[in-house]
């Protein structure tokens, strides 16, 4: 039986391996879907793939590298860092690739997960460790007709580079985060492209620029003033972008006019502007950061449609005014099913109750880490953890820690199986929900920060320093063991 089995090789993965590994917990292994690690940034290859966190903030805080070119990094780059993170830290023989998850069994008598994986392996291990991230499964909309469009067409997280677009009509349905990425790039050799847009989004700009020489040398030189400049990343995004977010009115006012300004500059054409200001508070939904996407909106072959899509055809898209646009290739950049959280994954907790059932009105947790009826069961980068203001990478370090410790204090005491109370579970998720209904996220209709019901199932309410705070020391009294 394994001490600990961990799910998933991308940045909370790795962290959690990382961690396990500085407290000499070596018996773990990675269960890895996939024949290489980076999670999302192996599996997003879209061209202009970047993150939009400066990679100083975007990297772990014990691992700073100084081969950064960009402040903010490419998708290649980033794998790149990841993978020289498991070859420095020796991850790679725990891991076990082509090997996904499907099911975990408790077993009670035995106090240990049983987890089974699609291609007919099983394992025992003691604790059971998920980090397959929130932004995991590519979400396609059914539209009517899709099945009979003769072209091309596939999601932005399932990249098809077989498909040339040079000179090719190209239509984009969605207009976020990872559209606004490829599509200026796409736009320089496509024929046309075609930008379904249903909501617009607040959008400011990145300045991105290389890093000059003499900055790499003295980065070389001062290794510390990476520190300083992170920290200074750090708190800028948990004191002005977290207090906007918050719902402070200047700072929001004066980020709604910054973004707006940016579009009148930008933008030439005075209709297309009045169609690119959102309708909801900036902050509602994830901010957008692009030096290139207005700049793309200018071009002569790209042209951004505010119609709702009617229908699908053979080799075009009808909107709902009737009009006709001529298309080769569709590309769904419509983001990822967010919720359910470990959709087609069965987890079964004490008396054989599935976790699906357990968060049928919404994913509870504890800490965003740990749930009721689950023992020795922890999550990486789980409910209400994602951000909207800083680094998910800070989260994922401090998860790391909590688990370890927990999984060592098991070990230092003998314990079989350590599960959350009920109480402290119940009182948590109350006070969680209670914020976030006060939050920025509850004030627009619709976003994959919020479900049918109202529930905010992603986001963590606080600041990062909360968080850290929270999770420094486990409160084992909050926990049942035996
Ligand atoms: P997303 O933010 O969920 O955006 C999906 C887009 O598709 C939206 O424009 C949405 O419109 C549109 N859409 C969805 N269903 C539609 C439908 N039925 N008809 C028409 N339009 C539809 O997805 P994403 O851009 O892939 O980003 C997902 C998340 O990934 C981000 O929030 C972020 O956390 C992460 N991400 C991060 C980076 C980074 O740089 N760090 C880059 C890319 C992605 P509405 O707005 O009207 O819903």
């Amino acid at each position: 039986m394994h001490t600990a089995i961990i799910i998933g090789s991308g940045f909370s993965g790795i962290a959690m391996a990382i961690r396990m590994k500085s407290l000499g917990l070596e018996d773990f292994i990675i269960l890895e879907k996939s024949n290489d690690v980076g999670g999302t940034w192996r599996d997003n290859t879209y061209p202009g793939a970047e993150c939009d966190i400066p990679s100083a903030l975007y990297s772990y805080s014990f691992e700073p590298y100084l081969k950064w070119e960009y402040k903010w990094s490419h998708q290649d780059q980033i794998l790149e860092y990841i993978r020289h993170c498991a070859t420095k830290y020796e991850i790679y023989p725990h891991i076990h690739f082509g090997q996904e998850m499907k099911c975990a069994h408790w077993d009670e008598t035995k106090s240990s997960w049983m987890v089974t994986t699609g291609q007919g392996k099983q394992y025992e291990t003691r604790s059971f460790i998920s980090a397959i991230g929130q932004l995991h499964f590519p979400s396609v909309p059914e539209f009517k007709g899709e099945e009979q469009f003769e072209g091309a067409q596939f999601h932005s997280a399932e990249w098809d580079h077989e498909v040339q677009l040079s000179n090719k009509r190209v239509g984009v349905i969605g207009n976020a985060a990872s559209a606004v990425q490829f599509i200026p790039e796409i736009a320089k050799t496509a024929a046309h492209v075609t930008i379904f847009q249903r909501s617009a989004n607040w959008m400011l700009p990145k300045q991105d620029r290389l890093y000059k020489a003499w900055e790499k040398k003295l980065v070389r030189a001062f290794p510390f003033l990476l520190k300083i400049y992170r920290l200074r990343l750090w708190l800028l995004g948990g004191v002005v972008f977290f207090l906007m977010k918050k719902g402070n009115g200047l700072l929001r006012s004066i980020a709604e006019k910054i973004s707006i300004r940016y579009i009148n500059r930008v933008i030439k054409d005075t209709e297309l502007r009045k169609k690119l200001i959102p309708n909801y508070p900036i902050g509602a939904k994830r901010i957008l950061f692009s030096d290139n996407y207005y700049h793309a909106l200018n071009r002569s072959n790209v042209r951004l449609v505010t119609n709702s899509i009617d229908r699908i055809n053979s080799d075009s898209i009808t909107d709902v005014r009737g009009e006709l646009h001529e298309l080769d290739v569709i590309i769904y950049a419509t983001g990822f099913k967010t919720n359910p959280f470990l959709m087609g994954r069965e987890i079964i907790g004490i008396n054989g109750v599935s976790i699906h059932e357990t968060w049928k009105d919404g994913p509870k947790n504890y800490l965003g880490m740990t749930v009721a009826g689950f023992p020795n069961f922890f999550m990486m980068y789980g409910p209400n953890t994602n951000l909207g203001h800083n680094s998910i990478l800070i989260m994922s370090e401090a998860q790391a820690k909590y688990i370890a410790d927990c999984i060592q204090k098991m070990k230092d005491q003998s314990w079989k199986s350590l599960v959350i109370k009920n109480s402290a579970f119940e009182t948590y998720n109350q006070e969680i929900q209670e914020r976030l209904q006060n939050s920025i996220w509850a004030q627009i209709e619709k976003s994959w920060y919020k479900s049918a019901s109202g529930h905010i199932p992603n986001n963590w309410p606080g600041r990062t320093m909360e968080y850290l705070r929270r999770t420094k020391k486990v409160d084992f009294s909050a926990y049942q063991v035996s």
